[in-house]
């Protein structure tokens, strides 16, 4: 065959295999995996057909498509195919052998003190977000009488127990301890606070739980008997923020009521991820981490335009510690503290449907007309679908000094959602309506 011809074959070829589909995931065309489900994202062009597994998969106007396969144990082959492009993808999945759980060991009651501020209090003997219900001080005595893995078990009340980490306590080998006792309370009332104190002789363990007009705030006595405990029933305002501290054997939880006007207001825009740490990758390759700046970028300008306090966590590509975003929340005493993010999907099968659009996420029930006035809002600007409002323990959302909200605008690898993302408009409509909800908060 002439050369010429040769050279014609190989460059049909070549432009078949460059110019079909590109896929941003998996990264990997080989790879042993533990997850059951593995994600194939990416872009099609010239208007191919995508092929997975011969099922032909929904691909957006923009070239946009998402897919999820379910892996077996062992080897798995998949074939993604376009009239461009073929490629094969083997993926391992180990095989799961789920952990048993250690007994509870039973002992005796004894005293175990807390060693440092602010360790978390669990309702179950795991690290997780949504477990914690308070956050104990330094020198609090507890009364200890079991332990499973890391944790301990603590004994509130008769009805109520808790978990601490083995770590953050140590026994108290002092078998002459002498009970606490109650001393007195005092209230304290100022134009937008009140301030209760109750003191003891020593540290205890409390926990506060939210009412939509109360504020609970109470005080286990586990080492005089564990049947004693000081309730505090605090009215709370509408809108309010609140704080609880401890010094000597002294509580004092304070409860502030939320400004009336966004003029007086200090609010706190966190853009989520940046730096090293780019969050989800969207189907056309880009990194959340940028959009969710552009967004807070646009929501500080929208928001100081009409008066209020701005502060931000970033305001370029830079990384910021989880810890130091909640810092500045607090420190500035913002009054509410918006984190802005994009959805991706965890180890879970890809539903174009159910997996799009916007969802908001409160943990404190002070939260929460804010997170309902916002997904009204932000839906109807962004034109982004409604997926609803959750309560989950994200840690830049748990404290209550300010009213904490996180905001995933869209799904990253949402191939509909993608072509509303990718708009010159989607950052300024998405902050428009995150604007809009703050003040229609404030002012309900
Ligand atoms: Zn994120």
């Amino acid at each position: 065959m002439k050369n010429w011809l040769w050279l014609f074959l190989f460059l049909l070829l070549f432009e078949k295999q460059c110019f079909g589909y590109e896929l941003i995931l998996p990264k990997n065309k080989k790879a042993e995996v533990s997850s059951n489900y593995i994600f194939f994202v990416g872009k099609a062009t010239n208007s191919e057909s995508i092929y997975i597994n011969n099922q032909k998969i929904y691909t957006a106007p923009n070239g946009a498509f998402a897919h999820s396969v379910r892996l077996r144990d062992g080897e798995n082959r998949i074939l993604v195919r376009s009239n461009y492009k073929t490629q094969i993808y083997n993926f391992h999945k180990k095989k799961l052998i789920p952990k048993q759980k250690e007994q509870i060991k039973e002992f005796s009651p004894v005293t175990a003190i807390v060693q440092k501020d602010r360790i978390p209090l669990r309702s179950t003997p795991e690290e997780q977000g949504s477990n914690i219900i308070s956050g104990l001080y330094k020198d609090t005595n507890l009364l200890i009488n079991g332990s499973q893995e890391n944790f301990y078990r603590v004994l509130l009340s008769q009805d109520k127990e808790a978990w601490i980490a083995k770590d953050d306590v140590v026994i108290n080998c002092n078998e002459n301890s002498v009970p606490a006792n109650f001393i007195n309370t005092d209230n304290q009332r100022f134009k937008n606070a009140t301030i209760q104190t109750i003191s003891f002789s020593k540290n205890l363990p409390y926990t506060v739980e939210e009412r939509n007009d109360e504020i609970i705030f109470k005080v286990y006595n586990p080492e005089l008997s564990y049947d004693s405990v000081y309730t505090l029933n605090i009215p709370a305002p509408a809108k309010y923020t609140y704080s609880v501290s401890l010094k000597d054997g002294t509580y004092t939880f304070k409860v502030s009521e939320l400004p009336k006007t966004l003029q007086e207001c200090i609010i706190v825009i966190d853009a989520g991820h940046g730096g090293t740490e780019k969050g989800a990758v969207g189907c056309l390759g880009d990194n959340e981490k940028d959009i969710n700046l552009k967004i807070a970028l646009e929501l500080q300008e929208q928001l100081k335009q009409m008066g209020a306090t701005v502060i931000m966590t970033r305001e370029c590509d830079g990384y910021v510690n989880l810890k130091n975003r909640i810092n500045i929340g607090k420190n500035n005493n913002a009054d509410i503290f918006i984190s802005i993010h994009l959805n991706s999907i965890g180890d879970s099968p890809i539903n174009l449907r159910k997996n799009r659009g916007t969802s908001i996420y409160y943990y404190n029930l002070a939260a929460k007309t804010l997170a309902e006035s916002l997904e009204h809002s932000i839906t109807q600007k962004a034109g982004t679908t409604k997926n609803g409002i959750h309560q989950k323990g994200f840690a830049v959302i748990r404290p209550t000094e300010y009213i904490g909200i996180l905001v995933e605008a869209a799904y990253m690898t949402n191939p509909l959602d993608s072509t509303l993302y990718q708009t010159k408009d989607f950052a300024h409509n998405v902050a428009q309506g995150i604007a809009d909800g703050i003040v229609e908060f404030i002012n309900k």
